[in-house]
């Protein structure tokens, strides 16, 4: 081909994000009347009313605002990570707001890494992670998840800069404990490490507590908190994201988020500082609701035989599908074409898992969840290969 007309070979080999793939589908076949009980999403739907917008200052809200975000509604975010979290951030300098906590991990990651570095990632990793590295000209490193923090050592190079840690994880619904997080703070002190602390799913614990990676590294060294409103306040269509760490770090999101964003949407901001504190009163029940269907769910799930990987945050499973002779991608578009069924195939979160599909519980019933699990474990039974595969 004309070298003139050439793509970008990093954007030729960039996939599709596996999730959004499969929900594509399901609007697709949901266009043509199908009836697909959808475990592939994203979200937990929470009943949320629409605030008054009359009442916000519209003079203000129709223009750009703040590049890191209007300075009321840092200091909201700023305080809701110290009440909650024990986290103490400085607004004016220490916080940044954009749009959405997808688009600031890209910017923590083109900030702090250099061509050729190396970024450990723990498998099952969020879509995103190993493509936002790549698009940053750093390296992902992958540790599989039969592995786990303290196998971490094997991973280190001269060229490790940073780990990402999704805690509580997404897909596996992991909470990490204090003792597992401290072991990890501990190895990026001793080998001088940024630790990129992905915490979107903060609020969505249940029996184990959430611990931010934040409160081991008070003076923000090394440890970079995102966060967002898209899971915890079940407001992902808002777009509202923010990063949490040292005045150096955030002035160079700072930059980046200028010629990229310009800044989130005023009136979303707005709109966000006027109600936060109610929207927190409506959302905060309906997470414990969540938490409540998600262990009703994995009893379900172990009276029908369907194993996972240990998890009790988030509203996701990662369920095994090992005795099936198929690929994560052929099970689940097997799944989704023939018995409408949408999960998200494994391999999107990692060479190791490809044995495992997502399960999302926050959008449909209880029953039609089960109904679904029992459609998927149907399946594995249909494809099951005698001689299995090893797929570890
Ligand atoms: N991190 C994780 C682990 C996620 O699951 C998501 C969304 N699925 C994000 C970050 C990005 O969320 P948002 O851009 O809506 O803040």
């Amino acid at each position: 081909m004309n070298k003139f007309r050439a793509f970008s070979q990093l954007a030729e080999a960039l996939p599709e994000a596996t999730s959004i793939r499969y929900n594509t589908l399901v609007y697709e076949l949901q266009r043509k009347h199908k009836d697909v009980t959808v475990l592939s999403l994203g979200e937990s739907f929470f009943k949320i009313p629409l605030f008054p917008f009359k009442t916000l200052n519209y003079e203000k809200g129709y223009h750009y605002s703040h590049s890191r975000g209007v300075l009321e509604l840092r200091e909201e975010l700023s305080q809701y990570y110290k009440k909650h979290y024990g986290v103490a951030s400085d607004p004016e300098s220490e916080v940044l707001i954009s749009a959405g906590s997808k688009v600031i991990l890209y910017m923590v990651l083109r900030t702090i890494i250099c061509p050729g570095d190396e970024v450990i990632i723990f498998e099952p990793a969020w879509v995103s992670y190993t493509e936002q590295v790549r698009l940053s000209y750093g390296i992902p490193l992958m540790v599989p998840h039969y592995e786990g923090i303290t196998d971490i050592g094997t991973y280190l190079t001269e060229r490790t800069k940073a780990i990402i840690i999704n805690n509580p994880n997404n897909p596996s619904g992991k909470v990490y404990s204090k003792k597992e997080l401290q072991e990890l703070y501990r190895f990026a002190q001793k080998h001088n490490l940024y630790i990129i602390a992905d915490e979107a799913y903060s609020d969505f614990v249940d029996e184990e507590t959430f611990y931010s990676m934040g409160r081991f590294d008070p003076a923000k060294k090394r440890v970079i908190v995102v966060n967002s409103l898209s899971k915890n306040m079940g407001m992902s269509g808002l777009r509202i994201g923010y990063a949490i760490a040292n005045e150096k770090i955030i002035n160079m999101l700072l930059k980046i988020n200028q010629h990229l964003i310009t800044c989130p949407a005023t009136l979303i901001e707005l709109y966000v500082i006027r109600y936060l504190d109610k929207i927190l009163r409506i959302t905060f029940p309906q997470i414990r609701r969540v938490l409540r269907e998600r262990r009703e769910i994995s009893r379900y799930m172990d009276s029908i035989g369907l194993s996972r990987l240990s998890g009790t945050g988030t509203f996701y499973f990662m369920v095994s599908i090992a005795p099936s002779k198929l690929s994560s991608e052929a099970f689940a578009s097997r799944l989704l074409k023939k018995h409408y069924v949408a999960v998200v195939p494994g391999i999107g979160y990692g060479k190791s898992l490809d044995a495992y599909v997502r399960v999302g519980v926050g959008t449909e019933s209880v029953a039609r969840i089960k109904k679904g699990l029992d459609r998927l474990q149907t399946l594995i039974k249909e494809t099951t290969s005698y001689y299995g595969r090893d797929r570890r």
